[in-house]
């Protein structure tokens, strides 16, 4: 008696493949595109495609599968926001002896580098060779200067 093996079966055609964004591994991942369609089989052998069924894009790292859409992601918000503030952080640095000299008092200058991601410690290895030795106080608010300044910026005393 003969019988024939017959049924549908799924098939993943890859249709494309590179680098992602990953919304789950949050990092750019190799992807690959795939098309799936159901095909009649017989003996096992797929024969004749039965309609799409869709297509998704697959990490290759983590499996999930996402909507072909997830490709036009340009990649985290976050990447591009660590990026300006080191381009703030490098001006600030960059700005610290011309900021002293016109006269912004030391502890406003701390506070912006902080303020920048910058760790206290370091914040005033950074400022303090570009005082001019200690530095100046001022005697009415206590805010320090760098030796080039002769009067406070803040409340208007002779250093
Ligand atoms: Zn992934
Ligand atoms: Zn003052």
């Amino acid at each position: 008696m003969l019988f024939i093996i017959f049924g549908t079966k799924v098939r993943h055609q890859v249709i494309g493949e590179g680098q992602f964004f990953c919304p789950k591994c949050q990092s750019q991942r190799q992807y690959k595109h795939k098309k799936a369609s159901r095909y009649f089989s017989l003996y096992f052998v797929p024969l004749i495609p039965m309609g799409k069924l869709g297509e998704f894009v697959e990490c290759q790292t983590c499996g999930v599968a996402f909507e072909p859409t997830v490709l036009q992601i340009r990649g985290p918000v976050r990447t591009r926001h660590q990026a300006t503030s080191t381009e703030n952080l490098a001006q600030i640095i960059n700005s610290i002896p011309a900021r002293l000299n016109r006269g912004v008092p030391v502890e406003y200058l701390a506070r912006d580098l902080t303020a920048a991601g910058v760790d206290r410690d370091v914040v005033m290895s950074m400022i303090e060779p570009h005082l001019g030795g200690r530095g100046k106080t001022c005697a009415a608010c206590g805010l320090t200067y760098a030796a080039s300044v002769s009067a406070c910026s803040e409340c208007g005393e002779l250093l």
